[in-house]
């Protein structure tokens, strides 16, 4: 076993995610080197880790050119890379060409991260290893005819999903089959346009599905343990808004098996890093793998706020050759947690992103409150990049309680000079569904439109 000390990490990403894993590093006395494109320049975590470098170029092009990224890593002295998520941490290339230049990749193997990038090829996977997945084409859809053929047998509605998909991006929904061909051009489509790749395929459109996905860690030596669940219903257009630890009203013996499938499955896989497994449970609580993401997630704060656990330092760590942190049976869960992705964006105009100067910036605290976020006052919020500028996590004991500390934390939080969604996540908060744990995938869509 390769066994190594990281003594210096570079972060090859940005915003809340760096800061993030700058704060882990701290805590672990690493070296933490930021890089940085010319827009982000003025960012807080620029400023906040031990070295950081201009990324000269294009500003998106620059957090993915992961050549000049490792030679940079190789020219400081870092011995490993940290790729958060989005930008680079999906690219099994990436991590092969950081192990082919002896910097550790703070992540799972690349043939895991290859495997499960390809979301149709990942069921097949966790299907051979006894874990339920959804009817649909198992090889992507190239003949019209033969896919309306499996769209009839498992019967309407169908989604058609980009296999090479994320972000709810390339998804489309068929009620009928005369929607069919029309809805899968514009998959397609808008797969080729964000992914490079069309290729798509069908799945059975589960009805008022909750979205159920459970943490995962692994080591080097074989041993696997899961972190619970989250809850993660609560979307707008099939992207994530809200999320809660544990889900609020998940049947007990349907958690219990999810858990077990999840931490199983990885085991035979013979999986490495920490990880994220997705399903769907129906309203008849059967549960479905829809996918599995290889990187630390947005939402991991919440599994951190009830388990103690420190999700980036174990990532680090379990790259160092470490064993896990902890077993199964010591795991202790407290209480509920939520978070509140803050975006800039506004919710009284379609959600469009919103950039610009911040003129007030009042942050909340106080027990319980976590704020992972990179505003502050004067900050100029640039239109470049996801519109996620902060993320604020409460944790307590019982859920009436937790979410009226949410509710107090929002309420102190005022952002001027830019719309924010904080208006939409006080009046979820109010929300007697909300509050009552009834909730699916369809509950923000549904309830938008009465919110004021
Ligand atoms: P992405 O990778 O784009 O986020 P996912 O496959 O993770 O896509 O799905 C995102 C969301 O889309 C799910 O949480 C759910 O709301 C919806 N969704 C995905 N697959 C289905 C399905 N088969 N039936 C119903 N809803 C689905």
């Amino acid at each position: 076993m390769d066994a190594r000390k990281i003594t210096k990490v570079l972060i090859a990403n940005r915003g809340e995610i760096a800061l993030r894993i700058i704060r882990a590093c701290k805590e672990l006395e690493i070296k933490s080197v930021c890089v940085f494109s010319t827009i982000d320049a003025n960012g807080v975590w620029v400023r906040k880790a031990d070295e950081s470098y201009l990324l000269k170029g294009d500003p998106i092009q620059a957090y993915l050119d992961y050549k000049n990224i490792v030679a940079l890593a190789i020219e400081v002295g870092a011995d490993a890379i940290h790729p958060g998520y989005g930008f680079l941490s999906e690219n099994a290339d990436f991590a092969q060409y950081c192990i082919d230049h002896d910097i550790a990749f703070i992540g799972p193997k690349p043939d895991h991260i290859a495997l499960f990038g390809d979301k149709m090829a990942s069921k097949i996977a966790m299907k051979a290893v006894g874990v339920p997945v959804l009817g649909g084409t198992d090889q992507p859809i190239l003949e019209m005819d033969a896919a309306i053929r499996v769209a009839r047998e498992i019967g309407f509605p169908v989604i058609i999903k980009a296999a090479f998909g994320g972000g709810g991006k390339g998804m489309r929904i068929v009620k009928k089959e005369e929607e069919f061909i029309p809805m899968f051009e514009a998959a397609t489509k808008e797969a080729e346009r964000f992914f490079g790749r069309g290729d798509a395929f069908i799945e059975k459109y589960v009805q008022n599905p909750r979205h159920i996905e459970v943490q995962v860690m692994a080591d080097k030596f074989g041993n696997v343990i899961h972190l619970g669940e989250r809850d993660c219903s609560i979307q707008r257009r099939h992207q994530k808004v809200v999320e809660i630890a544990p889900s609020p009203r998940l049947n007990p013996k349907v958690r219990n098996e999810l858990l077990r499938a999840s931490k199983k499955a990885m085991f035979k896989l013979g999986y490495e890093s920490v990880g994220t497994v997705e399903y769907l449970v129906d309203e008849d609580d059967n549960f479905f793998f829809i996918e599995m993401n290889t990187r630390v997630q947005v939402e991991h704060t919440i599994t951190e706020a009830i388990t103690g656990i420190d999700i980036v330092q174990s990532m680090i760590r379990i790259a160092e050759g470490e064993p896990l942190p902890t077993m199964q049976e010591d795991i202790k869960f407290r209480g509920y947690a939520i978070e509140c992705r803050i975006n800039a964006e506004d919710p009284k105009n379609g959600f469009i992103p919103s950039s610009g100067r911040i003129t007030t910036y009042l942050s909340p605290g106080g027990p319980g409150v976590r704020l992972d976020a990179i505003g502050f006052k004067d900050y100029v919020v640039p239109t470049n990049y996801d519109s996620m500028i902060g993320k604020l996590i409460v944790v307590g004991i019982d859920w009436d309680g937790v979410v009226r500390k949410a509710r107090r934390a929002l309420d102190e939080f005022i952002i001027s000079g830019i719309p924010t969604n904080i208006p939409l996540h006080r009046q979820i908060m109010r929300d007697e569904d909300f509050k009552n744990g009834i909730f699916n995938t369809t509950y923000l869509d549904k309830k938008l439109p009465t919110f004021t």
